[in-house]
């Protein structure tokens, strides 16, 4: 059983201009306390949040008498999370100034400052009182209560000013116990494309983490070069810059969708995940052209690693188990022969040196994962009928080991499930 949290994050109505104004003034008593606050924890070095309590309760009370008590106390969880991490990065010589600044405030609520009030709306204890919000509740949301997950007692709450509403910042908890697995589906991570085996069938999602990764990292360079030339290292305008930048990065990040399309299809089939154990490994043809080796490493290290996070993540969220391989020769040997696949150069699709058959070498690699998975597996998932006896597999017949189901972007980016993304019926379970 694992305990798993979710942050959701939800809009108000559009309010009133005199309730709205009353938040306004909330936010900007609670800005003026964390701004003291901080300054006053970084001055002296304090990081923990009791500390900071004890030696500034009293006086934060008195500023601001008629406010809930309760806001001190989340001001000063607020200034102490800052604090802290302000000077691990003076520390390291990052801070970008003496003191730090507070930039965008969100409210931290605990749960003496605000209650749910049915499942549409809270209530908030303010200076004048408590008052009503209702929310916009999305489908997410609606999914976690349907699954009765559970409310955290902390939220926060910034205000849209353009909209007169408030984004409401939720946490839910839930307990999710992985299932015992049926079977197993393998994923392959790769620099242009994912690629998975379910039932017998591969499926490639092109992905292009090449050009996502590459693109960025060269705009960020040049980006910043332009702006050092132009205004300075240290300038204001630059680091706009580059959150805008950051920001967009975000929202092109598509691993989420391609994490809950595995996720969701092993879950509905009640199968494993089958992951390489990430480690070492060799930066392929898309980095050669970053000359600095270290880099190039780094660059292609995180994407991967990023991808398989959010797999991971999505994962424990539905209680999908996830198992590790050893990577090692997975693309290189042939599934079936376990004899080497000699590829012609640069091609992904090459002949076994036994059987003489073709495999694209991505599919090679989840046949090898899952084969990997099932040796390694004496327990509850039965062997797949059809293509392995005792962890020797039986010939393949079939054209799938070197021409996968190809999933453009366009196709697998508007998503409901695989199904639906290819238009077909629906994959039967395997005979088990
Ligand atoms: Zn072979």
């Amino acid at each position: 059983m694992a305990r798993v949290t979710r942050t959701v994050i939800v809009r108000s109505v559009k309010l009133p201009r005199k309730v709205f104004r009353v938040f306004v003034e909330l936010e900007g008593m609670y800005r003026n306390m964390v701004e003291q606050l901080v300054l006053y924890a970084v001055m002296n070095n304090i990081k923990s949040f009791t500390r900071l309590k004890a030696l500034k309760y009293r006086e934060m009370r008195s500023i601001y008498p008629h406010l809930p008590s309760h806001y001190v106390y989340t001001a000063c969880q607020d200034a102490a999370t800052r604090a802290k991490s302000f000077l691990r990065l003076k520390k390291l010589g990052l801070a970008e100034r003496e003191l730090p600044e507070v930039r965008r405030v969100s409210i931290w609520l605990d749960d003496h400052l605000w209650k749910p009030n049915g499942l549409t709306s809270i209530r908030v204890a303010t200076h004048k009182g408590w008052i009503t919000v209702e929310l916009e509740p999305h489908r997410q949301y609606w999914r976690y209560i349907n699954r009765g997950w559970r409310l955290a007692s902390e939220a926060k709450i910034k205000l849209d000013r353009r909209n007169r509403r408030l984004i409401v910042y939720l946490t839910f908890t839930g307990e999710v116990e992985e299932y015992r697995p049926r079977g197993y589906l393998s994923v392959d991570v790769n620099e242009n494309n994912v690629t998975i085996l379910v039932d017998g069938s591969a499926y490639l999602f092109e992905t292009n983490i090449e050009k996502l990764v590459l693109g960025y990292y060269y705009r960020r360079k040049s980006l910043q070069e332009r702006y050092d030339k132009l205004y300075g290292v240290k300038s204001r305008i630059k680091r706009k810059a580059m959150r805008k930048l950051k920001e967009r990065k975000k929202k092109q990040d598509t691993r989420w969708k391609i994490a809950n399309i595995i996720v969701r299809l092993a879950y509905e089939k009640r199968y494993a995940i089958v992951l390489e154990q990430l480690g070492k490994r060799p930066a392929t043809n898309m980095l050669r052209r970053i000359r600095d080796r270290q880099l190039r490493h780094r660059i292609y290290q995180a994407a991967f690693k990023a991808m398989q996070q959010a797999i991971e993540e999505k994962a424990r969220e539905y209680g999908v188990p996830v198992v590790y391989v050893d990577p090692w020769n997975t693309s290189r040997l042939c599934p079936v022969h376990r004899a080497p696949i000699l590829y012609s150069n640069g091609s992904r699709i090459g002949r076994c040196s036994v059987g003489g058959e073709l495999w694209h070498r991505d599919v090679a690699a989840t046949w090898n994962l899952l084969f990997k998975a099932l040796r390694g597996d004496g327990s509850s998932a039965p062997n797949p009928v059809g293509y392995i006896v005792d962890g020797s597999p039986v010939p393949l017949g079939s054209t799938a080991t070197h021409d996968p189901t190809r999933v453009p972007k366009p196709v697998w980016a508007r998503w409901k499930s695989l199904e639906a993304t290819l238009n077909k019926p629906k994959i039967t379970g395997m005979t088990l």
